[in-house]
């Protein structure tokens, strides 16, 4: 018996090393990584850059406290909010963390305008924000919330992409409404930009912070940085993590000026939050991110993934019901079981991650090439071949 607490499904399968899109495991097989340990290996694994950067900084200096100036979280900072609708960031170690500051700020804000009655957050069935006390409730997911006694206040669940439903929602204790771009967890369910503006509009007519949870869909996975510019809709307050650090836990929580007025010094904090690590990895990703034409090559690199997998769905129509998603996140609604689309391409050395309404998802890493496209279409193909009943 192992001495991890089984909180996870594991499959037997453990790796040590990987290079580019691949993973080597123990035993020497080699698989092609369109999971990235869930859309986190933003640029594959060991690549050069991020190992020159995180390898000098951690012979310089791992971490020092919040207490000080930290440069590269300046840096870091800096260059988010210069991309972004952001004023200003807040770092912390993870998503559920950045979707629990991103709910602190919202209460703070209504808070700091002399209306702490305003505290309730409005949230979408099917959404995922994380396995904190708050992010379950949040999240809303019953079987996420069962045995962890009554679920922290504050949370009201409409449909996902209803706004009529957000409107009737409303009252005179709602603070915000939370939602993510694309659901991730819940199936890889784009909201269309229609509801998104419907939203902005709404938050602004009541007064309401639009809050987004762009955990899985940011720092480039949709083919933009952030998901909410294809839709030309901006938050006031939006969660980052996975795939900002490629690796490397970093999470951080972005604001405008508006929204982050009441966060004050002694408000909020996090031990190792952006710390010099955590900051060089943060920056190293955006170096490569911001570098001209990078996030078009994504784009169009996405679409040619979209448009391979959409053929082996018209080939295989009595295994894959449809594709949907945006970039290099894409959504394979599975007429068999989506564990078992995901086990026969781990069969044919391709990972992927399962997700809610039978959902198998590819998240490759954004700097992949056509070869690696082919190699995951061709084995999709085999594997539908062989589940076909
Ligand atoms: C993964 C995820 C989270 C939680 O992130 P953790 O780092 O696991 O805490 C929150 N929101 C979304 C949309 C996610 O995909």
């Amino acid at each position: 018996m192992s001495s991890v607490m089984p909180t996870y499904a594991r499959i037997d399968l453990a790796f040590e090393r990987g290079e580019g899109p691949y993973l080597f495991a123990v035993d020497g097989r080699r698989f092609l990584d369109f999971a990235t340990g869930i859309a986190v290996n933003t640029l594959g694994h060991s690549h050069p850059h991020l190992v020159e950067a995180l390898t000098e900084q951690a012979s310089k200096l791992w971490h020092c406290s919040n207490l000080y100036n930290i440069p590269g979280q300046t840096r870091l900072a800096e260059r988010l909010c210069a991309h972004s609708f952001a004023d200003k960031v807040f770092f912390c170690n993870s998503g559920a963390e950045a979707m629990e500051g991103v709910i602190k700020i919202a209460r703070r804000y209504h808070f700091n305008k002399s209306a702490p009655e305003k505290f309730r957050v409005i949230a979408f069935d099917g959404a995922f924000h994380g396995r904190t006390l708050a992010t379950i409730a949040a999240g809303g997911n019953e079987k996420a919330l069962e045995g962890f006694g009554p679920a922290m206040d504050g949370f009201d669940h409409v449909s996902f992409g209803n706004a009529n439903e957000v409107r009737a929602a409303i009252t005179g204790e709602t603070a915000a409404i939370l939602v993510e771009p694309i659901q991730g967890e819940g199936g890889i369910r784009p909201a269309d930009t229609r509801f998104l503006k419907d939203l902005r509009a709404i938050a602004d007519e009541y007064g309401l912070l639009l809050l987004f949870d762009e955990v899985q869909t940011g720092i480039g996975h949709t083919g933009k940085l952030f998901a909410y510019e294809w839709h030309g809709v901006e938050p006031d307050v939006m969660g980052l993590a996975k795939g900002l650090g490629s690796g490397f836990p970093v999470g951080a929580v972005m604001a405008s000026d508006k929204a982050a007025e009441g966060m004050v010094p002694g408000t909020h904090g996090s031990t190792f939050g952006g710390n010099p690590l955590a900051a060089a990895a943060g920056n190293a990703v955006l170096d490569v991110l911001l570098e001209d034409g990078f996030m078009d090559g994504v784009t169009k690199i996405g679409a040619k993934l979209h448009a391979d997998v959409g053929e082996v769905a018209a080939r295989h129509p009595s295994v894959i019901e449809s594709v949907r998603g945006q970039g290099l996140m894409v959504g394979i609604k599975c007429k068999v079981t989506n564990l078992d689309l995901v086990a026969a391409m781990r069969e044919r050395s391709v990972l992927m991650v399962p997700a809610g309404e039978n959902v198998a998802r590819m998240l490759p890493p954004l700097n992949i090439d056509e070869n690696h496209v082919a190699e995951a279409v061709a084995a999709l193909d085999d594997a539908c071949g062989a589940l076909a009943p």
